[in-house]
Protein backbone atom coordinates (compact mmCIF):
# COMPACT_ATOMS: atom_id res chain seq x y z
CA UNK A 1 0.00 0.00 0.00
CA UNK A 2 1.65 3.09 -0.86
CA UNK A 3 -0.40 5.80 1.26
CA UNK A 4 -1.37 5.37 4.82
CA UNK A 5 -4.74 4.24 5.82
CA UNK A 6 -7.58 7.07 5.16
CA UNK A 7 -8.80 7.42 8.66
CA UNK A 8 -12.81 7.76 8.32
CA UNK A 9 -12.80 9.01 12.13
CA UNK A 10 -13.41 12.92 13.97
CA UNK A 11 -9.72 13.16 14.67
CA UNK A 12 -7.66 12.11 14.45
CA UNK A 13 -7.97 12.47 10.99
CA UNK A 14 -5.97 12.52 7.43
CA UNK A 15 -3.20 14.87 6.86
CA UNK A 16 -1.92 16.06 3.74
CA UNK A 17 1.98 14.91 3.21
CA UNK A 18 2.62 18.66 2.97
CA UNK A 19 1.21 19.06 6.92
CA UNK A 20 3.35 16.03 7.83
CA UNK A 21 6.66 17.30 6.59
CA UNK A 22 6.11 20.66 8.69
CA UNK A 23 7.17 18.37 11.55
CA UNK A 24 10.32 17.64 10.32
CA UNK A 25 12.40 20.48 12.38
CA UNK A 26 12.76 21.01 15.78
CA UNK A 27 12.41 24.28 17.20
CA UNK A 28 12.83 26.42 20.43
CA UNK A 29 10.15 27.28 22.49
CA UNK A 30 11.58 30.48 23.47
CA UNK A 31 13.14 31.40 19.92
CA UNK A 32 11.69 34.31 18.46
CA UNK A 33 11.14 32.48 14.98
CA UNK A 34 8.66 30.29 17.23
CA UNK A 35 7.27 32.53 18.85
CA UNK A 36 6.54 34.42 15.50
CA UNK A 37 4.66 31.28 14.52
CA UNK A 38 2.18 30.87 17.79
CA UNK A 39 1.34 34.55 17.10
CA UNK A 40 0.75 34.00 13.36
CA UNK A 41 -1.68 30.68 14.19
CA UNK A 42 -3.54 33.23 16.80
CA UNK A 43 -4.15 35.84 14.27
CA UNK A 44 -5.25 33.33 11.64
CA UNK A 45 -7.24 31.26 13.98
CA UNK A 46 -9.41 34.43 15.16
CA UNK A 47 -9.76 35.71 11.75
CA UNK A 48 -11.44 32.80 11.43
CA UNK A 49 -14.46 33.63 13.27
CA UNK A 50 -14.08 37.26 12.59
CA UNK A 51 -13.23 37.61 16.25
CA UNK A 52 -10.18 40.03 16.09
CA UNK A 53 -12.09 42.71 17.58
CA UNK A 54 -14.09 41.48 20.29
CA UNK A 55 -11.96 38.25 21.44
CA UNK A 56 -8.57 36.77 22.06
CA UNK A 57 -7.89 33.10 21.83
CA UNK A 58 -5.85 31.33 23.97
CA UNK A 59 -4.03 27.82 22.63
CA UNK A 60 -3.83 24.94 25.22
CA UNK A 61 -1.48 22.09 25.36
CA UNK A 62 -3.72 18.89 24.78
CA UNK A 63 -6.52 17.11 23.45
CA UNK A 64 -9.51 19.06 23.30
CA UNK A 65 -10.84 18.20 26.50
CA UNK A 66 -8.16 19.77 28.07
CA UNK A 67 -9.89 23.04 26.21
CA UNK A 68 -13.08 22.42 27.38
CA UNK A 69 -12.52 21.39 30.98
CA UNK A 70 -10.17 24.63 30.82
CA UNK A 71 -12.82 26.67 29.16
CA UNK A 72 -15.28 25.94 31.78
CA UNK A 73 -13.04 26.56 35.00
CA UNK A 74 -11.56 29.79 33.55
CA UNK A 75 -14.93 31.24 32.78
CA UNK A 76 -17.52 29.87 35.22
CA UNK A 77 -17.11 31.66 38.69
CA UNK A 78 -16.40 29.39 40.53
CA UNK A 79 -20.10 29.47 42.57
CA UNK A 80 -21.71 29.77 38.84
CA UNK A 81 -24.39 27.62 37.23
CA UNK A 82 -23.68 25.82 34.28
CA UNK A 83 -26.94 24.59 32.21
CA UNK A 84 -25.52 21.73 30.07
CA UNK A 85 -27.83 21.52 26.67
CA UNK A 86 -27.45 17.39 26.15
CA UNK A 87 -27.95 15.69 23.14
CA UNK A 88 -25.22 13.20 23.03
CA UNK A 89 -21.87 11.80 24.81
CA UNK A 90 -19.59 14.68 24.30
CA UNK A 91 -22.33 16.86 26.22
CA UNK A 92 -22.70 14.39 29.10
CA UNK A 93 -18.41 14.49 28.86
CA UNK A 94 -19.07 18.32 29.43
CA UNK A 95 -21.07 18.01 32.52
CA UNK A 96 -18.99 15.18 34.37
CA UNK A 97 -16.07 17.69 33.93
CA UNK A 98 -18.09 20.45 34.86
CA UNK A 99 -19.74 18.47 38.34
CA UNK A 100 -15.64 17.90 38.77
CA UNK A 101 -14.37 21.27 38.37
CA UNK A 102 -16.90 21.78 41.41
CA UNK A 103 -18.99 24.33 39.55
CA UNK A 104 -22.82 23.85 39.93
CA UNK A 105 -24.38 21.63 37.33
CA UNK A 106 -27.67 21.20 35.80
CA UNK A 107 -28.31 19.43 32.99
CA UNK A 108 -31.54 19.59 30.05
CA UNK A 109 -32.00 16.53 28.20
CA UNK A 110 -32.47 15.84 24.82
CA UNK A 111 -33.04 12.95 22.34
CA UNK A 112 -29.92 12.09 20.78
CA UNK A 113 -31.24 12.14 17.20
CA UNK A 114 -32.31 15.55 17.50
CA UNK A 115 -30.87 19.08 17.99
CA UNK A 116 -31.52 20.55 21.19
CA UNK A 117 -34.54 22.88 21.23
CA UNK A 118 -33.94 26.70 21.65
CA UNK A 119 -37.40 26.99 23.05
CA UNK A 120 -36.46 24.61 26.17
CA UNK A 121 -33.53 26.47 26.80
CA UNK A 122 -35.64 29.68 27.25
CA UNK A 123 -38.23 28.21 29.20
CA UNK A 124 -35.23 26.53 31.80
CA UNK A 125 -33.16 30.26 32.03
CA UNK A 126 -36.58 31.78 32.75
CA UNK A 127 -37.37 28.75 35.60
CA UNK A 128 -34.33 28.93 36.64
CA UNK A 129 -32.54 32.20 37.27
CA UNK A 130 -29.59 31.10 39.24
CA UNK A 131 -28.11 29.57 36.17
CA UNK A 132 -25.22 31.57 35.25
CA UNK A 133 -23.78 29.48 32.12
CA UNK A 134 -25.10 27.56 29.50
CA UNK A 135 -22.71 24.94 27.66
CA UNK A 136 -23.33 23.57 24.11
CA UNK A 137 -21.90 21.45 21.55
CA UNK A 138 -22.33 22.98 18.73
CA UNK A 139 -21.90 19.48 16.50
CA UNK A 140 -22.75 16.69 18.57
CA UNK A 141 -20.05 14.11 17.45
CA UNK A 142 -21.55 10.97 18.67
CA UNK A 143 -24.36 10.66 16.59
CA UNK A 144 -23.34 13.73 14.13
CA UNK A 145 -26.19 16.48 15.27
CA UNK A 146 -25.98 19.62 13.92
CA UNK A 147 -27.11 21.98 17.25
CA UNK A 148 -28.52 25.25 16.85
CA UNK A 149 -25.78 27.64 17.78
CA UNK A 150 -26.83 30.94 16.16
CA UNK A 151 -30.80 30.70 17.96
CA UNK A 152 -29.14 29.23 21.42
CA UNK A 153 -26.77 32.41 21.28
CA UNK A 154 -29.76 34.72 20.65
CA UNK A 155 -31.14 33.38 24.07
CA UNK A 156 -28.52 33.32 26.22
CA UNK A 157 -27.86 37.19 25.24
CA UNK A 158 -31.25 37.93 25.50
CA UNK A 159 -31.33 36.57 29.33
CA UNK A 160 -28.11 37.63 30.00
CA UNK A 161 -26.55 34.42 30.24
CA UNK A 162 -22.72 33.47 30.05
CA UNK A 163 -22.30 30.92 26.95
CA UNK A 164 -19.33 28.53 26.36
CA UNK A 165 -19.18 26.76 22.70
CA UNK A 166 -17.46 23.15 22.25
CA UNK A 167 -17.45 23.71 18.64
CA UNK A 168 -14.39 21.17 18.52
CA UNK A 169 -15.96 19.37 15.77
CA UNK A 170 -17.35 22.03 13.36
CA UNK A 171 -14.93 25.02 13.69
CA UNK A 172 -13.36 25.40 10.14
CA UNK A 173 -16.41 23.80 8.52
CA UNK A 174 -19.80 25.06 9.68
CA UNK A 175 -19.89 28.84 9.53
CA UNK A 176 -19.31 30.63 12.86
CA UNK A 177 -19.26 34.61 13.54
CA UNK A 178 -18.07 36.36 16.08
CA UNK A 179 -19.50 39.62 15.28
CA UNK A 180 -23.07 37.93 14.99
CA UNK A 181 -23.16 35.37 17.50
CA UNK A 182 -22.55 36.31 20.98
CA UNK A 183 -20.34 33.54 23.35
CA UNK A 184 -18.08 34.13 26.13
CA UNK A 185 -16.09 30.88 24.90
CA UNK A 186 -15.90 29.01 21.99
CA UNK A 187 -13.51 25.70 22.17
CA UNK A 188 -11.60 23.45 19.15
CA UNK A 189 -8.93 21.72 18.32
CA UNK A 190 -6.02 21.47 16.30
CA UNK A 191 -6.86 17.69 14.88
CA UNK A 192 -10.17 18.37 13.53
CA UNK A 193 -11.32 20.20 10.26
CA UNK A 194 -8.21 22.59 10.35
CA UNK A 195 -6.87 18.97 9.51
CA UNK A 196 -4.14 19.61 11.68
CA UNK A 197 -2.37 16.72 14.06
CA UNK A 198 -3.97 16.23 17.11
CA UNK A 199 -2.03 17.76 20.53
CA UNK A 200 -3.54 20.88 21.23
CA UNK A 201 -6.41 22.90 21.44
CA UNK A 202 -7.39 27.15 21.10
CA UNK A 203 -10.10 28.58 23.16
CA UNK A 204 -11.59 32.06 21.95
CA UNK A 205 -12.35 34.55 24.96
CA UNK A 206 -14.54 37.83 24.86
CA UNK A 207 -12.14 40.28 25.80
CA UNK A 208 -14.98 41.61 28.17
CA UNK A 209 -15.53 38.36 29.96
CA UNK A 210 -11.61 37.40 29.87
CA UNK A 211 -10.72 40.22 32.12
CA UNK A 212 -13.02 38.89 35.08
CA UNK A 213 -11.35 35.55 35.30
CA UNK A 214 -8.61 35.87 37.26
CA UNK A 215 -8.48 32.87 39.98
CA UNK A 216 -11.43 31.68 39.12
CA UNK A 217 -9.58 28.27 37.96
CA UNK A 218 -8.34 26.20 40.32
CA UNK A 219 -6.06 24.09 37.68
CA UNK A 220 -2.43 26.04 37.83
CA UNK A 221 -1.79 24.07 33.99
CA UNK A 222 -5.13 24.92 32.72
CA UNK A 223 -5.60 28.42 33.45
CA UNK A 224 -6.28 30.50 30.68
CA UNK A 225 -6.67 33.58 32.45
CA UNK A 226 -2.46 32.84 33.15
CA UNK A 227 -1.51 31.55 30.19
CA UNK A 228 -3.25 34.36 28.08
CA UNK A 229 -1.25 36.82 30.60
CA UNK A 230 1.75 34.84 29.78
CA UNK A 231 1.40 34.58 26.12
CA UNK A 232 1.07 38.44 25.91
CA UNK A 233 3.66 39.39 27.78
CA UNK A 234 6.41 36.63 26.51
CA UNK A 235 4.94 36.35 23.37
CA UNK A 236 5.40 32.43 24.84
CA UNK A 237 3.53 29.42 25.81
CA UNK A 238 3.29 29.40 29.94
CA UNK A 239 4.62 25.62 29.74
CA UNK A 240 6.27 23.50 26.82
CA UNK A 241 4.25 23.89 23.78
CA UNK A 242 3.85 20.83 21.48
CA UNK A 243 6.11 22.57 18.88
CA UNK A 244 5.59 20.27 16.09
CA UNK A 245 1.75 20.33 16.29
CA UNK A 246 2.06 24.52 15.89
CA UNK A 247 4.04 24.01 12.70
CA UNK A 248 1.92 21.59 11.66
CA UNK A 249 -1.15 23.62 12.72
CA UNK A 250 0.70 26.69 10.74
CA UNK A 251 0.74 24.71 7.61
CA UNK A 252 -2.79 23.32 7.85
CA UNK A 253 -3.96 26.71 8.45
CA UNK A 254 -2.07 28.06 5.08
CA UNK A 255 -3.75 25.07 3.35
CA UNK A 256 -6.88 26.21 4.53
CA UNK A 257 -6.75 29.87 3.61
CA UNK A 258 -5.68 28.77 0.09
CA UNK A 259 -8.61 26.07 -0.52
CA UNK A 260 -10.82 29.54 0.17
CA UNK A 261 -11.55 28.92 3.62
CA UNK A 262 -14.53 27.75 5.73
CA UNK A 263 -16.57 28.12 2.62
CA UNK A 264 -14.43 25.74 0.45
CA UNK A 265 -13.96 23.54 3.42
CA UNK A 266 -17.78 23.41 4.33
CA UNK A 267 -18.60 22.54 0.20
CA UNK A 268 -16.00 19.92 0.58
CA UNK A 269 -16.74 18.31 3.58
CA UNK A 270 -20.47 18.42 2.45
CA UNK A 271 -19.40 16.90 -1.14
CA UNK A 272 -17.98 14.44 0.80
CA UNK A 273 -21.10 13.77 3.34
CA UNK A 274 -23.33 13.33 0.00
CA UNK A 275 -21.29 10.89 -1.90
CA UNK A 276 -20.67 8.80 1.57
CA UNK A 277 -24.71 8.92 2.08
CA UNK A 278 -25.83 7.90 -1.66
CA UNK A 279 -23.30 5.41 -1.93
CA UNK A 280 -24.29 3.79 1.49
CA UNK A 281 -27.56 3.91 0.56
CA UNK A 282 -27.38 1.99 -2.18
CA UNK A 283 -25.62 -0.80 -0.49
CA UNK A 284 -28.59 -0.88 1.82
CA UNK A 285 -26.93 0.94 4.83
CA UNK A 286 -29.61 3.42 6.42
CA UNK A 287 -28.31 6.74 8.10
CA UNK A 288 -29.39 7.04 11.77
CA UNK A 289 -30.65 10.38 11.51
CA UNK A 290 -32.98 13.07 9.65
CA UNK A 291 -31.13 14.76 6.65
CA UNK A 292 -32.23 17.88 8.00
CA UNK A 293 -30.03 16.93 11.56
CA UNK A 294 -26.73 15.58 9.63
CA UNK A 295 -23.64 17.50 9.91
CA UNK A 296 -21.51 16.96 7.48
CA UNK A 297 -19.03 15.99 9.79
CA UNK A 298 -19.78 12.91 10.63
CA UNK A 299 -22.58 10.17 9.26
CA UNK A 300 -23.99 7.81 11.96
CA UNK A 301 -25.40 4.46 9.99
CA UNK A 302 -27.45 1.77 11.53
CA UNK A 303 -25.73 -1.36 11.48
CA UNK A 304 -26.72 -4.22 9.07
CA UNK A 305 -29.71 -6.48 10.73
CA UNK A 306 -27.64 -9.80 9.96
CA UNK A 307 -26.50 -12.32 11.88
CA UNK A 308 -23.28 -12.23 9.96
CA UNK A 309 -22.25 -8.71 11.28
CA UNK A 310 -19.53 -7.74 13.92
CA UNK A 311 -18.38 -4.69 14.34
CA UNK A 312 -14.48 -5.96 15.01
CA UNK A 313 -15.25 -8.13 11.59
CA UNK A 314 -16.09 -5.44 9.74
CA UNK A 315 -13.63 -2.97 11.13
CA UNK A 316 -11.06 -5.65 10.31
CA UNK A 317 -12.43 -6.18 6.65
CA UNK A 318 -12.40 -2.51 5.61
CA UNK A 319 -8.66 -1.67 7.21
CA UNK A 320 -7.68 -4.12 5.08
CA UNK A 321 -8.91 -2.30 2.03
CA UNK A 322 -6.80 0.96 3.73
CA UNK A 323 -9.75 2.75 5.41
CA UNK A 324 -10.32 3.12 9.13
CA UNK A 325 -13.97 3.23 10.13
CA UNK A 326 -15.16 4.30 13.70
CA UNK A 327 -17.58 2.65 16.10
CA UNK A 328 -20.96 3.70 17.42
CA UNK A 329 -21.58 5.61 20.38
CA UNK A 330 -25.26 5.53 21.06
CA UNK A 331 -27.00 4.12 24.29
CA UNK A 332 -29.56 2.39 22.16
CA UNK A 333 -29.28 0.76 18.92
CA UNK A 334 -26.23 -0.82 17.37
CA UNK A 335 -24.21 1.67 14.94
CA UNK A 336 -21.52 2.75 13.42
CA UNK A 337 -20.06 5.57 12.09
CA UNK A 338 -17.84 7.22 9.17
CA UNK A 339 -16.54 10.72 9.09
CA UNK A 340 -16.96 13.11 6.03
CA UNK A 341 -13.47 15.37 7.78
CA UNK A 342 -9.74 14.89 6.97
CA UNK A 343 -7.85 15.65 3.54
CA UNK A 344 -10.26 13.69 1.70
CA UNK A 345 -12.51 14.70 -1.18
CA UNK A 346 -14.75 12.81 -3.49
CA UNK A 347 -12.29 10.07 -4.87
CA UNK A 348 -11.92 8.74 -1.29
CA UNK A 349 -15.20 8.94 -0.50
CA UNK A 350 -16.26 6.52 -3.05
CA UNK A 351 -13.31 4.57 -2.33
CA UNK A 352 -14.70 4.26 0.85
CA UNK A 353 -18.02 2.77 0.08
CA UNK A 354 -16.08 0.54 -2.38
CA UNK A 355 -14.43 -0.77 0.47
CA UNK A 356 -17.65 -1.03 2.92
CA UNK A 357 -19.19 -3.20 -0.01
CA UNK A 358 -16.52 -5.41 -0.52
CA UNK A 359 -16.52 -6.18 3.28
CA UNK A 360 -19.93 -7.07 3.70
CA UNK A 361 -19.80 -9.07 1.30
CA UNK A 362 -17.02 -11.12 2.67
CA UNK A 363 -18.80 -11.29 5.98
CA UNK A 364 -21.32 -12.98 4.07
CA UNK A 365 -23.64 -9.77 4.06
CA UNK A 366 -25.21 -9.61 0.70
CA UNK A 367 -25.30 -5.86 -0.85
CA UNK A 368 -27.95 -5.03 -3.76
CA UNK A 369 -27.02 -5.76 -7.13
CA UNK A 370 -27.06 -2.21 -8.61
CA UNK A 371 -23.84 -1.60 -5.55
CA UNK A 372 -21.95 -4.82 -6.17
CA UNK A 373 -21.88 -4.02 -10.03
C1 LIG B 1 -13.32 15.55 19.36
C2 LIG B 1 -14.25 16.25 20.25
C3 LIG B 1 -13.87 16.69 21.54
C4 LIG B 1 -12.49 16.48 22.09
O1 LIG B 1 -12.15 15.15 22.25
P1 LIG B 1 -10.66 14.78 22.62
O2 LIG B 1 -10.70 13.28 22.61
O3 LIG B 1 -10.35 15.33 23.93
O4 LIG B 1 -9.79 15.35 21.54
C5 LIG B 1 -14.77 17.39 22.29
N1 LIG B 1 -16.00 17.65 21.82
C6 LIG B 1 -16.41 17.25 20.62
C7 LIG B 1 -17.80 17.60 20.17
C8 LIG B 1 -15.56 16.53 19.78
O5 LIG B 1 -15.97 16.14 18.56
Amino acid sequence: MDRDRILLTPGPLTTTLRTKLAMLHDWGSWDADFIAVTASVRRRLLAIVHGQDSHVVVPLQGSGTFSVEAAVATVVPRDGHVLVLDNGAYCKRASKLTQMMGRRCSVLPFAEDEPVSAAALEAELINEPAITHVVLIHCETSAGVENPLAAVAEICRRHGRGLIVDAMSSFAALPIDARAIRFDALVAASGKCLEGVPGMGFVFVRKAVLEGCAGHSQSLAMDLFDQHAYLEATGQWRFTPPTHVVVALSEAIAQFEEEGGQPARLARYADNCATLIRGMTALGLKPFLAPAHQAPIIVTFHAPDHPAYDFKRFYAAAKARGFMLYPGKLTQVETFRVGCIGAIGRAEMQQAVDAVGAALREMGIATPPAAAA
